[in-house]
């Protein structure tokens, strides 16, 4: 996959780009990253990106020129390449495990970072989809952009080591709900023991206490989560 970054401070990805399992996916060419700075498409010799707001108000707001220079310059050359141009932003689809399956399907990725009070409303028409990581405000989407490049890499053929892990952990599309409860050594600590049916060798009993915990933790934590499921099944 081929992810294009489109933003006006690329140096803030430089660190989390560089370690772990980003950086494993990028060394085997899993995944192929590139910054495109914004501010290149500037056409003043300001280098001019935003503007203050028609009809008043606080902030600055990114202009639909500027980035639809960047978007067309991104846009993928590739024949009958899956390609997807997607603006963060904290008024898109809240994004979920489904859809980091969905993106890593791709062959292309545009991601396109706002800054200041956000984007002008006519980009919006520029993109194929919007995407919020949450309902909370971020100072820009170079964060947001980390998260969907670091969910997405994962899942790629190849990336992890045991790619079955995947499959059962939280909100993964085989079992959306959460993973069960995890232990390691020491088997006691500070009173705190490992419960015993996971140290009985007994595989099956190990399976099925998992199944349960599971189950368990998601109602408790997360109902929503057993309700999507129902509603999913119809
Ligand atoms: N004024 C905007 C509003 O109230 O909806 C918020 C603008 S925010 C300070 C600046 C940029 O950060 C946005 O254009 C977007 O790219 C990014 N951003 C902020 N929160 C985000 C979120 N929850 N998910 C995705 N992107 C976000």
């Amino acid at each position: 996959m081929h992810v294009t970054i489109l933003t006006l401070f690329p140096e803030m990805f430089t660190g989390p780009f560089d370690y772990s399992i980003v950086r494993r996916a990028q060394e085997k060419g899993n995944v192929t990253v590139d910054f495109v700075n914004i501010r290149d498409f500037a056409s003043d010799s300001y280098k001019s990106v935003d503007d203050h707001p028609y009809g008043g108000g606080a902030g600055m707001v990114l202009r639909v020129d500027v980035v639809d220079r960047a978007i067309e310059n991104a846009k993928c050359q590739m024949l009958n390449a899956k390609c997807k141009t997607i603006l963060l932003d904290p008024q898109g689809t809240p994004y979920t495990q489904a859809k980091a399956q969905e993106l890593s399907h791709l062959d292309h990725l545009i991601l396109l970072c706002g800054h200041y009070e956000g984007v002008d409303e006519r980009i919006r028409g520029l993109v194929d989809e919007e995407i919020s990581i949450g309902d909370y405000v971020t100072t820009g989407g170079e964060i947001p952009a980390m998260v969907l490049v670091d969910s997405v890499s994962r899942l790629l053929p190849g990336v992890l080591k045991k790619p079955e892990a995947t499959q059962r952990e939280s909100f993964s599309s085989n079992n959306p709900i959460l993973e069960y409860p995890q232990y390691t050594r020491p088997e006691t600590y500070k009173g705190m023991r490992v419960p015993e049916v996971l140290l009985s060798g007994n595989h099956k009993k190990i399976e099925s206490w998992r199944k349960d915990q599971a189950r368990m933790r998601t109602r408790t934590r997360r109902p929503d989560l057993t309700l999507t499921k129902k509603r999913d099944r119809g």
